[in-house]
């Protein structure tokens, strides 16, 4: 164990063409987060590590990006040569429980591929056509993060291309900071760059996509999970692959948010007794809609789900619970677990091997974000300075309770018209305002920032598992959570790895 790696030089290659076609550069000047205003140098698309390398070293300010599914601009090129990473392609047989892929395999593709094997990969966002090199970028996470962790704990080696061209394999064991809080990386150049760890500490979170990693002897690969393509571009990874699980999604409807808490953390209490053998009931993920959330769904989105709207204060929760080779124990448990909670309904279930059906409650649970945003959309249409101004929040689920009030009570206090969503089971809900007019996307920016630090002293973080991105809010929050210095020290770290500053620029703090 090491605190120094050896770069190797990439094999020459000429950089590739890059289109500067208006026609096809106009599909990349946006992300999902849809700041307007995007704009690119060009767009280019290496076929390999040698090809990005290559033109690493010729371009002055390059953006990698991969489906550009961000929600925080952080996918939005301004004035950057895009290097798509799309033909980064290559999928490798799983072999020994992991998989090698390239940076530019969507998730779904990778699933499916590892699905024909009975493997899975489980840190899938909720949206499932990000790349890989995307979810590495950002420290994606998703629904089933409560049991199996973010995409950090799934990555087992990365390879880089550095500012300045040359190539690092970083293997998760091999490359550790030393006590004196430093990694060296020794360029092919035999210039030796000395990168400093920061010293602020993380907030003891389920899930973070705050900046750059930090901790006292950490290891090299975190550094580059989740800075957001600032310190190098990811070519491929080797990912740890698991068994397919046995699954049961279930759809339950409390009466109010305070049942959805009771419930959720009896539930969490089922799944830590299931994970140390103490019991059947395997919970892997909790998904919350709050009341608001419900209402902003269109009536067909719930017919064909087969699902009554709820009425009242009613919020849904949809659960995914892993089985063995026999879900019965699972079921009783859970059955009496729900009257334990008082909820009133039968559960709506989805039984293992019943896909269709699991899929009609997930789509349900996907209808909630699209139809906020196109409510959003609509509202572009008369207002076009409106934008999406939502929260990316997490606290110790000790906290959940007072968060979700905290929610309520900020954006109502506005008069704001506001929805919730999230992964309850891990404290980390997105409040969305669902503005009317510009005015009220700047009083959601204020409410986000006063909602950001209560957060953050509750022991929590405002930015969860989206990033920081462009995101002029982000950034601030970023700023809130670590403060001048915590951002100074990142800072640190990117003018060491990229002196330049060629690499996405502007991305979690300003070049
Ligand atoms: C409907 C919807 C649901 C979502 N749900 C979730 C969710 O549940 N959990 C979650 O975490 N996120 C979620 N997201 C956000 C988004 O899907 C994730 O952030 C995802 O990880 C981005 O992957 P991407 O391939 O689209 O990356 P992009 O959006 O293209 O890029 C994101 C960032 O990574 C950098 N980057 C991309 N590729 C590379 C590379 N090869 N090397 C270095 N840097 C790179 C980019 O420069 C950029 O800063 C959701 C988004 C949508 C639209």
């Amino acid at each position: 164990m090491s605190h120094r790696i050896k770069a190797r030089r990439a094999a020459a290659a000429s950089a590739p063409p890059v289109e500067r076609d208006e026609a096809v550069v106009s599909s990349f000047l946006s992300d999902a987060a849809h700041v307007p205003g995007g704009f690119a140098a060009g767009v280019t698309f290496p076929r390999d590590e040698a090809e990005v390398a290559s033109l690493v070293v010729v371009a002055t300010r390059v953006l990698a990006v991969g489906a550009q599914s961000s929600l925080t601009g952080g996918a939005t090129p301004r004035g950057d040569v895009v290097v798509s990473t799309r033909a980064l392609s290559t999928l490798h047989e799983p072999s020994g429980g992991y998989v090698r892929v390239g940076a530019g395999v969507p998730l779904n593709v990778l699933q499916r591929t590892l699905a024909t094997a009975g493997l899975y990969y489980p840190p899938v966002p909720t949206f499932d056509g990000a790349f890989v090199g995307g979810t590495i970028a950002t420290n994606a996470a998703g629904a089933a993060t409560f049991k199996h962790g973010s995409t950090r704990r799934w990555v087992a080696a990365v390879t880089l291309v550095l500012a300045n061209g040359d190539v690092i394999d970083v293997v998760r064991g091999e490359t550790r900071a030393g006590a004196a809080g430093l990694f060296e990386i020794e360029l092919t150049s035999g210039d030796v760059l000395r990168v400093p760890v920061p010293r602020y500490v993380m907030p003891d979170v389920a899930k973070l996509s705050a900046g750059y990693y930090a901790r006292p002897e950490m290891d090299l690969i975190d550094l580059f999970i989740g800075a957001e393509g600032t310190l190098g571009i990811v070519t491929a990874a080797t990912l740890k692959v698991i068994e397919r699980p046995r699954r049961i999604a279930a759809l339950v409807r409390c009466a109010d948010d305070s049942q959805s808490v009771a419930l959720t953390t009896l539930l969490r209490e089922q799944a830590t007794a299931a994970w140390s053998g103490q019991g059947p009931l395997d919970v892997a993920a909790v998904e919350y809609m709050d009341s608001r959330a419900l209402r902003a769904v269109p009536d067909e989105a719930f017919a064909r789900a087969g699902v009554a709207r709820p009425p009242g204060q009613s919020v849904l929760l949809l659960i995914q619970i892993e089985v063995g080779s026999d879900e019965e124990p699972a079921l009783t448990r859970f059955q009496s677990v729900l009257s334990g909670a008082g909820i009133q309904d039968d559960p709506h279930l989805a039984l293992p091997g019943d896909d269709r059906g699991a899929e009609r409650l997930f789509n349900l649970r996907e209808a909630v974000p699209s139809s906020v945003n196109a409510i959003v959309a609509i509202t572009k249409q008369t207002h076009p300075d409106v934008e999406k101004t939502a929260g990316d929040m997490v606290v110790p689920f000790a906290r959940l309770a007072e968060s979700i009030a905290l929610y309520r009570t900020t954006l109502g206090r506005r008069g704001l018209d506001y929805a919730i969503w999230g992964h309850v089971s891990d404290g980390n809900l997105h409040p969305n305002v669902v503005p009317g007019s510009f005015d009220d996307v700047r009083r959601g920016r204020e409410a986000i920032l006063d909602i950001a630090r209560a957060i953050v002293a509750m022991g929590g973080a405002p930015l969860a598992e989206h990033g920081v991105g462009r995101s002029a809010l982000k950034q601030q929050l970023l700023r809130e959570l670590y403060g001048d210095d915590g951002i100074e020290q990142m800072r640190a770290v990117k003018r060491a790895l990229d002196p330049e500053w060629k690499l996405a620029p502007g991305v979690l703090f300003p070049a």
